[in-house]
């Protein structure tokens, strides 16, 4: 008798549902590429490319000396608890308590927390696109349904009241709001969140997770507003997300955290308590020093971001068959590739896609960027400014020359 017959198959149903982030296998195929002596260029890359400064790692290593290695409560340490009540009132205007406060391993694992904490078998999700690839992956992975709205560019990328109103239904337990947005770098105003939220009122039911882990990449000098700041009768049916990834260049230290209902961050405690229990107590030492330490380097580091912004956009809308909207925060451009689909690369072959230019940009251009397909609107590619300046200008250089060759 066949060993298949008798055992149930090792990987569970669930894993069909899910599959690997884009961004980090493209990443990793830059990686093996480079080790076989490729010159590649790496525009894919979703962290800061600056190091975390010298007083965060200070902060560690103290930590670290004072002992600070053991458990710690399980969604994290009343310092750091009282380092983001800190944060989230001075910078955003939100009074939080301790039980409304919830630590995990990134921001990711926070909005996990959250939907497995909350989804029952059919409830549906809300999700604006283009996204963050994760949103759809956790939900499907927590048993939710998540409901694609399509947010085209002519309409700046973003939600409109009237697209929220038509994609609820009586099964809508979230909405999702990424500002500023993972790809295109859409900013939500203050009338624009006011026009949405004018609709969340009409269903209680609703509940909105602000994901604004890149609120201090904004440019222009634009204003960052989140809703439950916008509007405080959603407050109590609002998850805040944050974390130190990319304001403080630490995504390696595995830090993010949420401001929301009791009720929802006693259950995500709960669940952390049976899967990963605390994140790094070094890690959650080093976050308080960030949060309440020296802010003046954010501030620096965005203005490098809209230098870099602005010499790229202006690369990139000189290559035939690209045209790129100026993105308003977040450090990634969003260029439009339509006109390159159809034509032939050199070899012959057809760019039936976003994901075949890409292929293409990485076969012959040694460039990675990831297809907009990944973040479910096509036909665009999504570029990391998380790069020199330097490298910027020779990856659009040798984009341009790969794009001018195609026919
Ligand atoms: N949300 C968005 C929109 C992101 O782009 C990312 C990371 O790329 C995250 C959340 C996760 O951040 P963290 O490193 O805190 O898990």
């Amino acid at each position: 008798m066949k060993v298949e017959s008798v055992f149930a198959p090792l990987i569970a149903p669930r894993m069909d549902r899910i599959k690997p982030s884009p961004s980090a296998v493209v990443t990793q195929r830059a990686r093996e590429l480079r080790a076989t002596g490729r010159d590649i260029i790496s525009l894919s890359i979703g962290e800061p490319d600056f190091p975390t400064p010298p007083h965060i790692c200070e902060g560690a290593v103290e930590a670290m000396q004072r002992g600070q290695t053991r458990y710690t409560t399980v969604d994290g340490t009343p310092e750091l608890k009282q380092a983001i009540i800190g944060k989230f009132k001075r910078e955003n205007g939100l009074e939080y308590k301790t039980n409304q406060i919830t630590v995990g391993a990134g921001a990711k694992q926070v909005i996990f927390n959250a939907m497995m904490a909350t989804l029952a078998p059919g409830d549906e999700v809300v999700i604006p696109a283009p996204h963050w690839v994760s949103y759809t992956d956790i939900t499907l992975l927590a048993e939710g349904v998540p409901v694609i709205v399509p947010c085209p560019q002519s309409q700046g990328f973003k939600l409109r009241a009237e697209q929220l109103e038509a994609a609820i239904t009586s099964r809508t337990k979230w909405i999702i709001l990424n500002s500023p947005c993972n790809p295109t770098g859409a900013v939500y105003s203050r009338d624009e969140l006011k026009a949405l939220i004018e609709v969340l009122l009409r269903y209680p039911q609703v509940h909105v997770l602000a994901d604004d882990i890149y609120e201090h990449v904004l440019f222009d000098g634009r204003q960052f507003f989140t809703p439950a700041q916008v509007e405080p009768e959603l407050y109590e049916r609002t998850l805040t997300v944050n974390g130190v990834s990319k304001a403080y260049a630490m995504p390696g230290w595995r830090i993010g955290y949420a401001g929301g209902p009791p009720t929802l961050i006693k259950a995500i405690a709960k669940l952390q308590g049976q899967s990963t229990t605390n994140p790094c107590s070094i890690s959650q030492a080093a976050a308080v020093v960030a949060l309440n330490g020296p802010q003046g380097f954010i501030p620096e580091r965005t203005a490098a971001f809209q230098q870099r912004r602005d010499r790229t956009l202006e690369l990139l809308n000189q290559v035939p068959g690209l045209s790129c909207h100026k993105p308003e925060g977040a450090f990634y451009l969003y260029p439009d590739c339509s006109k390159l689909i159809g034509r032939r690369r050199p070899d012959g072959c057809r760019i039936e896609n976003d994901q075949d230019l890409a292929l293409y940009l990485l076969d012959c251009a040694d460039v990675t960027v990831v297809q907009g397909s990944a973040y479910n609107l096509s036909p665009y590619i999504r570029i990391s400014i998380a790069t020199s300046m330097e490298l910027l200008e020779q990856a659009c250089t040798r984009i341009h020359r790969a794009c001018a060759e195609l026919s």
